[in-house]
């Protein structure tokens, strides 16, 4: 081989080289797997507002994530999922509302009632949002209480995670019920009342702490 020849495959030999070393140092950040893609929530066209996306969001997630792969979508045939705003009067006052959010139809398998706190919802990042939603639709689809481990989602005070590994982490131990001081709501009153036997309003309020931020 002719020495220009050479030269030449030692210097493409050489950037490519430098090359590997590049792309070696450069390691992305590790990023949790989840079935559920949540991708979109990041998107600039995702409406954060849009309180029944993340409805949809839950039982995507859900489908793919529990065992059993229930479809919430097709049980709970009734959903309605809202804000609530402080009454001027609160607001003159200089006063906010003293809860997150909250789920009104935990013992009830075909209805899911939430209502947030806009204020709360307005503070929070998509991460957040995720969390708070998630933790409302534990009560009221999942029937889950309250959970001593400040590290999950069913926690009634602890800030929810602000990442997505953070909020990948905490919701993948939700959905394989897998956290401490899990414990179930208890809905005994409420067969009653569905076989006829109580008249009072089946309503059952899980007021969540506004401490979660
Ligand atoms: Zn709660």
């Amino acid at each position: 081989m002719p020495y220009r020849h050479l030269v030449v495959l030692f210097y493409i030999l050489l950037v490519s080289c430098s090359k590997n070393s590049l792309t070696y140092e450069e390691i992305p950040e590790e990023i949790f797997y989840s079935c559920a893609d949540f991708s979109k929530v990041t998107n600039s066209n995702f409406d954060t507002d849009d309180l029944y996306a993340f409805w949809d969001i839950f039982v995507e997630d859900a489908k793919c994530s529990m065992l059993g792969s229930p479809n919430y979508d097709k049980l709970n045939t009734d959903v309605d999922i809202y804000y609530e705003f402080e009454s001027d009067a609160l607001f003159i006052s200089g006063q906010v509302l003293d809860y997150g959010a909250y789920a009104a139809t935990s013992c009830d398998d075909s209805r899911v009632r939430v209502g947030i706190a806009f204020r709360y919802w307005s503070e929070i990042n998509i991460w957040e949002k995720l969390g708070l939603m998630y933790h409302e639709f534990g009560h009221d689809v999942l029937r889950f209480g309250h959970s001593s481990n400040p590290e999950d989602i069913m926690h009634p005070s602890s800030p929810f995670p602000n990442t997505y590994n953070g909020f990948i982490e905490s919701k993948n131990r939700f959905f394989e019920k897998k956290f401490d001081g899990l414990r179930y709501l208890d809905c005994s009153w409420y067969e009653g009342y569905d076989q006829g036997l109580f008249t009072s309003n089946p309503m059952d309020y899980h007021i969540c702490n506004i401490g979660h931020n």
